[in-house]
């Protein structure tokens, strides 16, 4: 167990009103759209809803039991436990109105901080794709290939487990006509994937204005992540602390 004051979920609760900031400045969202967790062993902090991020504190990030270890969905699907009135002082606010999908991302991947944004270039390729395709090799990155899931209403079960289905073998998922969600082992890898699958749509975007562009086989990915891999094994062989 995990006592709610802990000195980890302070400081989950803090970067998470930081990194809500840096959304807004980084064009990945407009005003209350967006939000993030951060999973401290049972616990999930949460921003809340309904709160503008120039004035969110720490003390109104919302805490979640993480309910259920198994998806999919159904009658079992997991939602959250609010923990009791109390445990985190002063916070009266509602958790986000994605916390159905960001709970089944915990539930369904080994995530430690899953991010949600609006961003446009997402959306803007959601509307007419079925996935991002491989137009650069840091892709890889995200796990290869993005794929779009199918619209449904934002805050429901259906849009946590169409993200989860598509999440497969991958680390961000891009929503139909709705944004984006990106998880890593921490929050800062989450954010950093939220900022390269922008940048990765925009380039797509930007190929497509010359034409048909060239996208990169599964053969070549397979090349780059085995590479990639084998030179972080060298770099911790290293003695890289
Ligand atoms: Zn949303």
């Amino acid at each position: 167990m995990y006592a709610t004051d802990s000195d980890e979920l302070q400081a989950a609760r803090a970067q998470l009103v930081s990194y809500s900031a840096r959304l807004l400045d980084d064009g990945l969202a407009v005003g209350r759209a967006g939000n993030m967790s951060v999973r401290v062993g049972d616990v999930v902090a949460i921003t809340p809803s309904g709160i503008s991020y120039a004035d969110m504190r720490p003390a109104d990030v919302c805490l979640l039991t993480l309910a259920g270890t198994e998806f999919p969905a159904g009658p079992e699907f997991p939602d959250g436990t609010e923990l009791p009135a109390g445990t985190a002082p002063g916070n009266q606010e509602t958790p986000s109105t994605e916390t159905p999908m960001h709970l089944a991302i915990y539930a369904a991947t080994s995530a430690r901080a899953v991010v949600h944004t609006h961003s446009p270039e997402v959306i803007a390729l959601s509307a007419s794709r079925e996935e991002l395709p491989a137009i650069h090799y840091a892709i890889t990155g995200l796990g290869g290939p993005v794929r779009v899931a199918p619209y449904v209403r934002f805050g429901s079960a259906g849009l946590a487990a169409a993200a989860v289905h598509a999440l497969d073998g991958r680390q961000a998922v891009i929503l139909r006509n709705h944004g984006a969600v990106t998880y890593g082992r921490d929050l800062a890898q989450a954010y950093e994937r939220a900022v390269l699958l922008e940048w990765l749509a925009r380039t797509y975007r930007l190929a497509l204005s010359y034409g048909e562009p060239a996208i990169l086989s599964d053969e070549a990915l397979d090349e780059v992540a085995a590479e990639t891999s084998r030179r972080r094994y060298g770099e911790r062989r290293g003695g890289r602390s």
